[in-house]
């Protein structure tokens, strides 16, 4: 039977960018690896990635997963998008990535990243009543029953859909809010866990769609009293696996670059990181064991055990993993070598 290959791309939506795909169709028992998939090209002008009289960008597969949507021999290939001169088009973040990632491979970095999202019905959360507010959070992170709980449904068929395709997902969770939710991607290396948080986005938004629901890493959805949506980011390399200096010496290199590493994790951030809503204020940089209230936290059983990885609260939800995922490996390697 024809294979059918779905190409995911990012496109160059301002301030944030966005996921498109399309499908094309193969021969019977073409082969799916990344080298032998055909690069394909699409319509710069409808995706703010070229102008209309020299509209043609180029996709060319980097990463290859069962569709677990369709079936049988179908995939969804994740692309990068290139200028027609095969460089790197300016909104593919993910060639730098790998610059940098090549380049502190021997450091071994390795990246678990907890995405939350919020589910969107009719225009509001979903669980919000018509013109109106739920009760005040408290009882929704990691609740259970249908006064707490809105959109599972949804989130059991993503997970179902996540492991069927191969992306590394660690776990899911409700989240404070209602509507609310989270999963993992990880524990691994900046190209796998990056391509691999992409995958996991579509899958939700496509799985959603079989519902009627939408979905959202828009990082503040609710203004007001209710907690904003992050991406945090949980790094470490294998020297901080082995011994607690690493770690310390990491935090503290985060610390150097604080402002870039802000202005580069999201659009709105500002609104986000207030210092409320288990968040540090965006132009304080802060870290400690166990603190949710700092930039960077420190997991207890890591100070325990002396070695580990830490958290990067800092990132939004609506990052992009291959921008931060790059400028956590660059600032804490470059400082250790
Ligand atoms: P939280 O307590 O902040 O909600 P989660 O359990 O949601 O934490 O997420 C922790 C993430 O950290 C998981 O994705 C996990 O895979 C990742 N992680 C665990 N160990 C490491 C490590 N050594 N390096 C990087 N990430 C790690
Ligand atoms: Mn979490
Ligand atoms: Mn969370
Ligand atoms: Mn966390």
């Amino acid at each position: 039977m024809a294979i059918k290959a779905e190409y995911i791309w990012i496109d160059g939506t301002e301030p944030t960018a966005r996921l498109r795909s399309k499908t094309r169709i193969l021969a019977d028992g073409a082969s799916t690896t990344p080298a032998d998939l055909p690069i394909w090209g699409f319509d710069g002008s409808s995706t703010n990635q070229a102008p209309g009289d020299n509209s043609d960008c180029v996709l060319r597969p980097v990463a290859v997963y069962p569709d677990p949507i369709r079936g049988g021999d179908d995939v969804l290939v994740m692309c990068e998008v290139l200028l027609i001169d095969m460089t790197p088009h300016p909104t593919n973040n993910r060639a730098a990535c790998a610059e940098v990632a090549e380049k502190f491979a021997d450091h071994e970095p390795l990246f678990g990243i907890e995405q939350e999202y919020t589910f969107f019905k009719d225009g509001r959360p979903l669980g919000f009543p018509v013109g109106g507010f739920p009760a005040p959070q408290g009882f929704y992170y990691c609740g259970v029953g249908a006064d707490e709980v809105f959109g599972r449904e949804v989130v059991e068929a993503h997970m179902e859909a996540c492991i069927e395709a191969g992306v590394g997902l660690s776990g899911i969770n409700a989240e404070v809010m209602p509507g609310q939710w989270e999963f993992q991607v990880g524990p691994l290396s900046p190209l796998e866990v990056s391509d691999q948080l992409w995958v996991a986005r579509w899958l939700l938004y496509r799985i959603a769609e079989e519902f009627d629901i939408s979905a959202t890493v828009e990082p503040k959805p609710v203004k007001g009293d209710w907690n904003g949506a992050g991406a945090h980011t949980n790094f470490s390399t294998k020297a901080m696996r082995e011994g607690y200096d690493p770690i310390i010496a990491a935090c503290e290199a985060l610390g150097t670059k604080a402002e870039e590493h802000v202005k580069n994790y999201g659009h709105g951030i500002e609104d986000r990181l207030t210092g409320a809503h288990e968040t540090a204020p965006w132009t304080e940089f802060s870290y400690g064991v166990s603190n949710r209230g700092a930039s960077i936290r420190i997991p207890w059983q890591v100070a325990v055990d002396k070695k580990g990885y830490i958290e990067d609260r800092r990132p939004n939800a609506n990052m992009d993993p291959y921008v931060v995922t790059r400028l956590i490996t660059d600032t804490v390697c470059s400082a250790a070598l």
